[in-house]
């Protein structure tokens, strides 16, 4: 018997609130308004190939207001699209510098907002940032996390704490355990293998095994897949949709027309965090 297949695509949808807390180098960006721009062209594209996708949506963009920060009537037309409207936090914090108290009320915020907008339970949570990642547990050390944190900071065991803590279910992370990580130092490169279901303190945890973005990395996991059983977790972000990169829609439209096709054949399920929390084992 063949083990299921199955493919988990996340949208990670900062809006303003993102791009004002821009880590990646030069300060606050200013691609906001491309969120809610390009979300449009891809409640197309998911409807066109038939994919459900679970958008990882910041709390505050749900509460009353204009674009860049807000278009709560969106995000009530995502979910109604069939697609799973998931948390980013509420404002695109860096958990790992949030203390217990600011990180349950971030958790909190979110959640309500979102559920508020869309009528419906919200249980998956996409942590900003992919972090924390530090999980003493599974060897998972992280220096900058430990460094810049401060001492009441969040690692991974404690965000999965207070996620049960205030009602979520799911939480995609992005730790990579020691003996991977020498592995990787060692040939050069990622050494990603097909994801299965993990439990962290209650909450059950699907870690990311493609570095973001449709090209090359996330064809060859998705094929993996449908060949051995197993997730291949897959993200974007809809503001990079015509950026020329790995997450540009040239890229990406081939990818939805693979998973069509493998879905066709037998061979690949779409699936939402909240299906895998509820499902068999995968
Ligand atoms: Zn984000």
């Amino acid at each position: 018997m063949t083990r299921t297949a199955a493919i988990l695509f996340f949208w990670d949808y900062d809006t303003q609130w993102g791009a004002d807390r821009s880590r990646s180098g030069g300060g606050a960006k200013t691609w906001g308004s491309l969120e809610f721009e390009n979300t449009e062209r891809l409640l197309e594209l998911h409807a066109k190939y038939d994919v459900a996708a679970c958008f990882a949506v910041v709390g505050a963009a749900a509460l009353p207001g204009k674009r860049p920060y807000h278009d709560p009537a969106q995000i009530r037309r995502i979910h109604s699209a069939g697609h799973e409207v998931g948390s980013h936090a509420f404002q695109h914090e860096w958990l790992p510098g949030l203390n217990r108290r600011a990180l349950l009320e971030s958790l909190r915020r979110s959640k309500n907002a979102l559920e508020q907008c869309v009528g419906a339970p919200v249980i998956s949570f996409i942590p900003p940032f992919n972090q924390p990642v530090d999980y003493i547990k599974k060897g998972s050390f992280s220096l900058s996390e430990r460094r810049n944190g401060g001492r009441d900071r969040t690692d991974l065991s404690s965000l999965c704490d207070a996620l049960a803590e205030t009602g979520y279910r799911f939480c995609r992370v992005s730790y990579r355990p020691l003996a991977q990580r020498l592995a990787e130092r060692l040939v050069g490169r990622r050494l990603d293998r097909p994801a299965r279901r993990e439990k962290i303190a209650d909450i059950t945890c699907v870690r990311l095994n493609t570095p973001g973005g449709f090209t090359a990395p996330a064809i060859e996991m998705i094929n993996r897949c449908a060949e051995t059983g197993g997730l291949a977790v897959v993200y974007g972000h809809p503001h990079s949709l015509l950026s020329g990169g790995p997450q540009d829609q040239t890229h990406l439209v081939p990818l939805l027309e693979r998973v069509a096709q493998l879905r066709q054949e037998g061979r690949l399920q779409v699936r939402l965090p909240a299906d895998i929390v509820h499902a068999r084992p995968v």
